[in-house]
């Protein structure tokens, strides 16, 4: 079972390997982060004009945003939207049944710092994101999710797509909120990510400490076309190409195959080493296995959405959310 689980991650690096150009387009070659298009943020596309709508820089839309009530959401708008969109737009049982996902997902208890929940239409590139719901609060986010990538939402299924991109963005809430990271850079004495000073204790830092901190002088120096080949030169570092692309996205990265993993690794790899340290966090094996108490979610098979097609479909490398 375990090298059948290696064997499918190297079909699916080799499979994506010719993506990874568009993977780090959107770098900022100073921070090694994503450059921030929330299509939200964008003040040329607010409501001012009937012929905006509401989309990021890269054709995606936002459909409609939602305020978390507990295990319900409450509509706040629908947003400004081109008429191909109507039809996402108006599907709200699709909406329902994303959100449902989630719920069933994670735990009540962990979703404290979700208000918001937004639906988009990715354009089989975007598959979701999240970002606080204010500057410089990390205690509140905006949780979204791409219509275009949710199918086979009846259950949770670890070979489904859509479930590890849940994951994933989760992985973002969990290793940067305010309990995780310091806004006030002053005195910071681990390393700077754009939403601010992760604090010694933190999961980020901690997975920095494991693969990050004596290659990250190297990473900060690359531009966007060396990206790929510093994942190549440290791969054995990596649960993904993708986890390369900086360290905010590498514990996200590191969280899903946490999760979706039967069993902690047994081979001693930075990877591996990675993985098996979200071991040692108690909060982290509770909220694994609450995730995991479902037989049937138990006895999926690990971290098989990299076989899906869908990641041969959708870029994920493009997740708006700050600092990532
Ligand atoms: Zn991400």
């Amino acid at each position: 079972m375990k090298n059948k689980f290696w064997i499918f991650i190297t079909i699916a690096l080799f499979v994506s390997a010719c993506q990874q150009a568009d993977y780090f387009e959107d770098l900022d070659p100073e921070t090694g982060s994503f450059v921030e298009d929330d299509p939200n943020s964008n003040d040329t596309d607010n409501d001012h004009s009937s012929n905006d709508h509401d989309h990021g820089n890269d054709g995606e839309a936002v459909l409609t945003t939602y305020r978390i009530n507990g295990d319900n959401i409450d509509k706040i708008k629908d947003h400004s939207i081109a008429p191909k969109y109507q039809i996402f737009q108006q599907d709200y049982a699709k909406h329902l049944a994303m959100w449902e996902l989630v719920t069933r997902l994670l735990p009540y208890e962990f979703r404290g710092r979700l208000v918001e929940f937004e639906v988009f239409h990715g354009e089989n590139e975007l598959l979701g994101y999240v970002a606080p719901i204010n500057d410089g609060d990390l205690s509140r986010w905006k949780f979204a999710l791409a219509i275009d990538a949710a199918n086979n939402l009846e259950q949770i299924d670890f070979k489904d797509f859509f479930t590890y991109v849940v994951i994933h963005e989760y992985g973002h809430v969990l290793t940067l909120n305010e309990g995780e990271i310091k806004t006030d850079y002053s005195n910071c004495n681990t390393f700077e990510t754009q939403e601010g000073c992760p604090t010694t204790n933190s999961f980020i830092y901690q997975n920095f400490q494991i693969g990050w901190a004596d290659i990250y002088e190297e990473f900060q120096q690359l531009n966007e076309g060396e990206l790929h080949g510093f994942y190549e030169k440290y791969r054995e570092r990596f649960s993904s190409d993708y986890a390369a692309t900086n360290p905010g996205e590498d514990v996200a990265e590191v969280f899903a195959f946490f999760i979706t993993t039967e069993e902690a690794p047994r081979g001693n790899t930075i990877a591996d080493q990675k993985i098996k340290a979200m071991y040692n966090r108690p909060y982290l094996v509770d909220l694994r296995n609450k995730i995991r108490q479902d037989p049937t979610v138990r006895a999926l098979k690990a971290g098989s959405w990299l076989q899906n097609p869908l990641r041969k479909q959708f870029k994920i490398g493009k997740h708006q959310h700050l600092g990532t």
